[in-house]
């Protein structure tokens, strides 16, 4: 154990007079005051962070100027590359007329701006908008969104979800409510509401024993059918990250999936809640996941690429028909009582909508198709490798599951800390990554440059074979 710092003794007076503190310094403070999201800070103590200061295109720079490829996209949010230009400029403009006004009670401009141009690439009949600013308060709003929705119908008891093992719809206790990763989850159980969890997707392990999607017939989607036909009266809806369950490590659902949980969704009553916060935007190739399959959710819930990486906002998007839902006199007290102070906010509207041109004047889906067949292309390779288990792929979203034995698919165990060396060892080679346990992560910015996503693909690939052939 380290000695750990204490903060008056490193304590500089008059640090508000001081320009710019040394990287040291810089780590020091951190050690002292900031606590990290998802991180042992046990371990963080004994590290020397990387501190950013800096961003350009597909790269992050540190305070000692070394470059790494941002391989996560910064927590799967950017999407045209740090610093564009054009949404600086959006974003500057923006500010020096509004910076934020309050959606309740008011309306602001860019606001409207946004959910009308929203409205147009949804998919067909999701035309409604609530804001609020991340991806958990979007899945927050789903779920009570629903379960009101559901009040106002005259069926208060169905006050539970079906939801998949793996998932993950953020940290508030609603969106941990419906999530199924153990590790993150089981802690706050005695918290949540409860759910319904039905086999995931996950066919490289999966539930049901079957060993291929090719021939099982989708007998998971079965087994969500006889959930259904059990729990369907007392469930307000079904939640599913359409396509790929991002968290739970890049799980990429069989072909025809999404739709059969639409099909279920309708002939079951339940109101079908998609949460996009990772997939929407592009990453899958298109511009939503549910886009893939035809497939219009009841609620969709959009963050993360909204503002390109830029700024916290989110939308739950909804049809007319759960809208219509909330109407009626004042006293009848149908509101939907949610709401978050900075719901809506100007500057990151301003920079969405600068976004959502560039999607447009970049030709982005267009350009991505190369890259996302690049990214397939390096994959197979890999997967060749002893200890690479299973490779998953999703439009310019990937995972590679590392195991200790290929041919009996055991897992490395925790305390190996294997998707973490490598990531580790992957700074060596200018990139950034963040393992999801075992498996490793590819989600780069999807402006990235082929010749920089064969960099990415390279220095992982080198980083995977040094570490697990050690
Ligand atoms: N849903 C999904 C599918 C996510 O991947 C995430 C974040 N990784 C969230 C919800 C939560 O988003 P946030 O971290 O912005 O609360």
């Amino acid at each position: 154990m380290v000695a750990r710092p204490s903060g008056n003794r490193h304590r500089v007076e008059g640090v508000g007079a001081v320009s710019t503190p040394s990287t040291e310094q810089l780590r020091l403070w951190d050690k002292q005051h900031v606590w990290h999201p998802f991180t042992q800070m046990q371990d963080w103590e004994r590290e020397e962070p990387i501190i950013i200061v800096q961003g350009d295109g597909s790269w992050l720079i540190d305070s000692d100027g070394k470059r790494y490829l941002d391989g996560v996209a910064s927590m799967w949010t950017n999407v045209h590359g740090h610093c564009r230009p054009e949404l600086n400029e959006a974003l500057k403009a923006q500010v020096d007329r509004l910076e934020h006004s309050t959606l309740l009670g008011l309306a602001s401009e860019q606001s409207i701006i946004l959910a009308h141009r929203l409205a147009e690439i949804t998919p067909p009949g999701l035309d409604r908008f609530f804001y609020s600013d991340n991806g958990s308060t979007a899945m927050e709003v789903a779920v009570k969104m629903a379960f009101q929705f559901q009040v106002h119908q005259g069926r208060p008891e169905r006050n539970r979800f079906i939801t998949f093992r793996h998932a993950y719809h953020g940290d508030t206790l609603g969106a941990v409510s419906v999530g199924g990763i153990d590790i993150y989850h089981s802690t706050f159980r005695p918290l949540l509401f409860g759910s319904i969890q039905a086999p995931s997707p996950y066919c490289y392990r999966c539930e049901m024993g079957c060993s291929s999607p090719e021939t099982c017939g989708m007998k998971c989607l079965a087994a969500l059918e006889t959930i259904m036909a059990e729990h369907a009266g007392s469930c307000a809806g079904l939640v599913i990250e359409p396509l790929v369950q991002g968290a739970g490590g890049m799980i990429v659902q069989p072909s025809g999936f999404l739709r059969g949980v639409r099909q279920l969704c309708d002939r079951y009553g339940l109101l079908m809640i998609a949460d996009e916060v990772a997939t929407g935007f592009g990453r899958t190739g298109r511009m939503f996941a549910c886009d893939h399959e035809e497939v219009v959710p009841d609620i969709m819930a959009l963050s993360k690429g909204i503002a390109a990486g830029y700024l916290p906002l989110a939308v739950t998007a909804t049809t007319g028909k759960v809208y219509d839902a909330f109407l009626g006199d004042y006293a009848q007290l149908k509101t939907f009582f949610h709401g978050h102070t900075f719901s809506g906010n100007p500057l990151a509207c301003a920079v969405a909508l600068k976004s959502l041109d560039l999607f447009a004047s970049d030709c982005l889906l267009e350009a991505l198709q190369a890259k996302i067949a690049l990214l397939e292309e390096r994959l197979n390779i890999i997967a060749a490798l002893p200890h690479v288990g299973n490779i998953r792929q999703c439009g310019l979203a990937a995972g590679i599951e590392l195991v200790m034995d290929k041919s009996t698919r055991q897992p490395y165990p925790w305390e190996h800390k294997t998707g973490i060396r490598v990531c580790l060892d992957a700074r060596d080679h200018g990139i950034f990554s963040r393992p999801l346990g075992n498996t490793i992560v590819i989600f780069p910015p999807l402006a990235i440059s082929l010749e920089e996503l064969k960099l990415l693909m390279d220095g992982l690939e080198q980083s995977i074979v040094a570490v697990t052939n050690t």
